[in-house]
């Protein structure tokens, strides 16, 4: 890419999102080149990509939700003519992997090979809800499950498609869950998958669900090498290879801190409470301090993840109160006594479509997962729940 095409898209990516500010309001389908879009999740929510090519389109993860996903293949259709044909993921979350559904049947899932194996491994409430995700693809589905539209690899892949390269990084590291960055040689694009956040602090847990701050560590050295001039974080807005630099200056620095307390022989509670990344200031999800502290004091002490026991328990009776469009809802289990549930991305319902044709009266009868030490007043996680009227 010509040298002032560069600086004219750094600064309209400047223009459009100011350092150290969240993204809009509204998800924005960006033009960062020709044929090559970033599809900009609306206030640091998931940002996803879009390569035209003359053999098909290339997407980078699949939008936040599914009125996203929807807008970004509208967004799509508006530019070309070429269908979806492979959706490569960049990280096996809800938000970056949640819309694949849409582009299925006719697309084809490039993940690694880690997230293969986590596909096979789904459980029937899990591929059958994932059938339901989007209603318009249901009958499309209705014998298919997400490994049988897989391709998997093991470190690097390189798509060339119609004269345009796509090349594809795993880092690896034994608790990276499988994360890829995608990289266009040609412009310099680069989508950092989980590495990249941008004025939104990461979201790293002590399970090692979300991979480690030394995983990123290394993935953001590793990208950082490759020299992008131009990168699209996992959230947060567009920017330039500083996105990385400033990412990996933060996890040094986040680990700086908890390695002076744990020197002091600080307590973890202590630490827990008293760590904070407040220097970056604008940056949003603030609330991931606790969970970014246990994890990092966790890896300096060389733990393993956290594992929490879970079992699996039943519970019937009548919904009495319903909230945030029937994301939480409490159910009266006879004698007064009241549990409260929580729908979460795999929660398969029978007897109706989804969490908001939930109805205070309806019967109810679900399997919800109990994990160990965990405050019943945020609500179980349902697996499964039939409702009858
Ligand atoms: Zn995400």
């Amino acid at each position: 890419m010509p040298r002032l095409l560069i600086a004219a898209v750094l600064a309209l990516s400047a223009a459009l999102a100011p350092a150290f500010a969240v993204t809009g309001d509204k998800a924005e389908f960006v033009k960062l080149v020709d044929d090559v879009y970033a599809y900009v999740g609306k206030k640091n929510d998931a940002n996803a990509m879009a390569i035209v090519t003359s053999q098909g389109v290339v997407i980078v993860d699949t939008g936040n939700n599914q009125p996203d996903t929807r807008d970004f293949a509208a967004k799509i259709k508006g530019v070309t003519d070429q269908p979806v044909r492979w959706i490569v993921v960049s990280q096996n979350h809800g938000d970056h992997i949640g819309g694949a559904p849409y582009f299925l049947p006719g697309a084809t899932l490039i993940v690694h090979e880690r997230v293969l194996k986590d596909l096979e491994g789904m459980k029937p409430y899990q591929i059958k809800s994932w059938r339901k995700r989007f209603p318009e693809r249901e009958a499309a589905l209705a014998n298919a499950a997400p490994a049988d539209f897989a391709m998997a690899f093991s470190d690097r892949m390189t798509l060339s498609l119609g004269g345009k390269r796509v090349e594809l990084y795993y880092v690896d590291d034994p608790y990276n869950i499988g994360d890829v960055a995608v990289f266009l040689p040609d412009s310099g694009i680069m989508h950092a998958a989980f590495a990249g956040y941008n004025t939104r602090h990461p979201d790293i847990r002590p399970d090692y669900s979300h991979g480690t701050t030394w995983g990123m560590i290394k993935q953001t050295e590793a990208y950082i090498a490759l020299k992008p001039k131009i990168v699209v974080p996992a959230h947060g807005p567009v920017g330039g290879v500083g996105v990385l630099e400033n990412m990996l200056d933060y996890l040094v620095s986040a680990r700086q801190k908890v390695r002076a307390m744990i020197d002091k022989n600080t307590p973890l509670p202590e630490i827990v409470k008293t760590f904070n990344m407040n220097e970056y200031a604008g940056w949003d999800r603030g609330s991931h301090f606790e969970w970014m502290a246990e994890t990092i004091y966790r890896e300096l002490r060389g733990e393993g993840p956290l594992v929490i026991p879970t079992v699996e328990k039943n519970t019937a009776g009548t919904i009495t109160r319903i909230a945030e469009e029937g994301r939480f809802f409490a159910v009266d289990t006879g004698g007064g006594a009241e549990i409260r549930l929580r729908v979460g991305t795999d929660t398969n319902f029978e007897g109706v479509a989804d969490r908001t044709k939930l109805a205070v009266g309806q019967h109810l009868t679900a399997s919800y997962e109990v994990k160990e030490g965990f405050n019943p007043a945020l609500g179980y996680d349902i697996i499964e729940a039939v409702v009858t009227p």
